[in-house]
């Protein structure tokens, strides 16, 4: 099969995070040349700042210049917001995650805070396309204040979708939940499922997170699939460099590709993954 390429994707990138990470993408860059995604965080959990550390700082400015994207993840990733009052908002903020930053937002605080990321990005001289709600989250205001900032895309693990509309492309992810043992080991039958079932899939996704790193198991599952990604042929790129090869009669016309529309007719909604952050 021709043509079929993967997205590496690290979540949750801060200086916190970084050492967990370190070690892996040494391996993976060792491997030849493999474009990644960072999914940067600004100010991660109130306590760990991007944009303050001069040394994680030059690393993405290296890793942007080797051709990596940088996209924006959320600005806090925690939901601090007052306590839920909803059985619904308990289930999403309390059951299904607590890292749903921007699910509880109204337009005027998604607004602002998408705004100061925006402008981190901009001072470092960084184009931004890609905006990713921390848990995939985005509630109604978040959403609408999206739709504002000149982003090109934002995702969820069953798809990828343009903005300012919202248009959905099936872009399938591969995801762990390493949090607990059982947890571990139900995500490589999972994942390997998954792998094969978007086997004729020209885009699919892996979407690592910090944790995954601190296990043997998930960690081990990330090496054996992205050699055996590239051992089938699939080639590595960024989420950015995807959509404007495949979709770029998008931004010329405002109109879909008849590529794109194929795409769109094959876009189901998928089961929400178990989520780690
Ligand atoms: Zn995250």
């Amino acid at each position: 099969m021709a043509n079929r390429e993967f997205a590496l994707v690290l979540h949750d990138i801060a200086p916190i995070t970084w050492p967990d990470y370190r070690a892996f993408v040494e391996e993976i860059d060792s491997m030849g040349e493999i474009p990644m995604t960072w999914l940067v965080v600004p100010d991660f959990h109130h306590r760990s700042n991007t944009f303050e550390d001069t040394d994680l700082l030059q690393l993405l400015h290296q890793r942007r210049e080797r051709g990596d994207e940088l996209a924006l993840h959320g600005f806090y990733h925690c939901d601090d917001a007052p306590a839920p009052r909803t059985p619904r908002d308990y289930f999403m903020r309390r059951l299904y995650t607590y890292e749903g930053e921007f699910y509880p937002l109204s337009y005027a605080e998604a607004l602002e805070r998408l705004q100061r990321g925006v402008e981190l990005f901009r001072a470092q001289g960084w184009p931004l396309e890609g905006f990713v709600a921390p848990a995939w989250l985005l509630g109604e205001g978040a959403r609408q204040a999206l739709k504002t900032q000149g982003f090109t895309y934002t995702s969820d693990p069953g798809q990828l979708y343009f903005l300012p509309d919202y248009t959905p492309i099936k872009a399938p992810s591969l995801v762990w939940s390493a949090r607990s043992r059982w947890r571990r080991g139900m995500s490589w039958v999972v994942n390997e499922r998954a792998r094969r079932r978007h086997r004729h899939e020209p885009l699919i996704r892996l979407g690592l997170h910090p944790v995954d790193m601190r296990h043997a198991i998930s960690r081990r599952y990330w090496l054996t699939t992205i050699r055996r990604l590239l051992e089938e042929g699939y080639r590595p790129t960024t989420k950015i460099s995807w959509l404007q090869r495949h979709c770029s009669q998008h931004d010329q016309t405002g109109a879909l590709s008849s590529r794109m529309d194929t795409r769109l007719e094959n876009a189901r909604p998928e089961p929400n993954p178990p989520l780690n952050n």
